[in-house]
């Protein structure tokens, strides 16, 4: 609560007073506000997960569908499963946007169902203190395959998240760049926490969609991607307990 001041004064100064006064008022709304709503953002009772992970698609939303009708979701669904039970054996405390086949949209309001579902798991990225999101990819070229790790464009930390996933993925899968993807149109690229988006390889591909129907490669691919996590979360206590 703010406390009430009664001034008295001349006059002849009452208009400086009232001119200053709203002076002092723009100044305080375009001065403390984005100050405000960091603090507000960063509260740490907002941060209940150390990791939040996301099996793209679910319930009616397949996502990619290899032939003889094997779905995206139920991949990906499988290696988030697996990476949950890898990192809480670890010791972390991982939530998951769904665990089940179903989709998210549930979480917002309004709009349609497709974007509800994607407002959904970008809330939910904003509560842990860092997301991935994992995908199987698709396109009409049957002959390219591989995993792609997108990142968000110009951003320092989430970039070097990106190489060390990058960098456990490639010992066990192909990848599709040699490099780590930029990105500034994914809005689950966008969290206040870093987040990943990964392709683990095309399931129009006739190699890697017989990899990703293979559950060894599945759970590799799980250990892999949980090992990337576990290192850019080591690296990152490593730099804030650095003074
Ligand atoms: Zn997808």
């Amino acid at each position: 609560m703010g406390r009430l001041y009664v001034i008295v004064v001349p006059r002849y100064l009452a208009w400086g007073m009232v001119i200053l006064a709203c002076c002092l008022v723009v100044l305080a709304i375009y001065g403390s506000f984005p100050l405000a709503v960091y603090t507000i953002a960063l509260l740490p009772e907002d941060v209940i997960y150390d990791v939040m992970l996301d099996a793209g698609h679910g319930g009616i939303d397949p996502g990619a569908i290899g032939n003889s009708d094997v779905y995206e979701k139920h991949f990906t669904l499988d290696i988030v499963l697996e990476m949950g039970r890898i990192l809480t054996e670890h010791g972390l405390k991982v939530g998951l946007t769904r665990d089940t086949d179903r989709d998210v949209s549930h979480l917002v309001e309004n709009g349609t169902r497709h974007r509800r579902d994607l407002l959904g798991r970008f809330k939910m990225m904003n509560q842990a203190r860092v997301g991935m999101s994992v995908h199987a990819n698709s396109t009409k070229n049957p002959s390219t395959s591989g995993a792609i790790v997108f990142y968000l464009h110009d951003s320092y930390i989430d970039k070097l998240f990106a190489q060390i996933v990058f960098d456990e993925l490639e010992r066990v899968q192909v990848m599709n760049h040699n490099y780590v993807v930029p990105r500034s149109t994914l809005l689950l690229l966008k969290a206040k926490v870093p987040v990943l988006l990964v392709e683990v390889g095309f399931m129009s591909n006739p190699q890697d969609l017989a990899k990703l129907a293979d559950r060894d490669f599945r759970v590799h691919v799980a250990q892999a991607l949980s090992t990337g996590i576990l290192k850019f979360l080591a690296a990152q206590n490593l730099e804030q307990s650095e003074p």
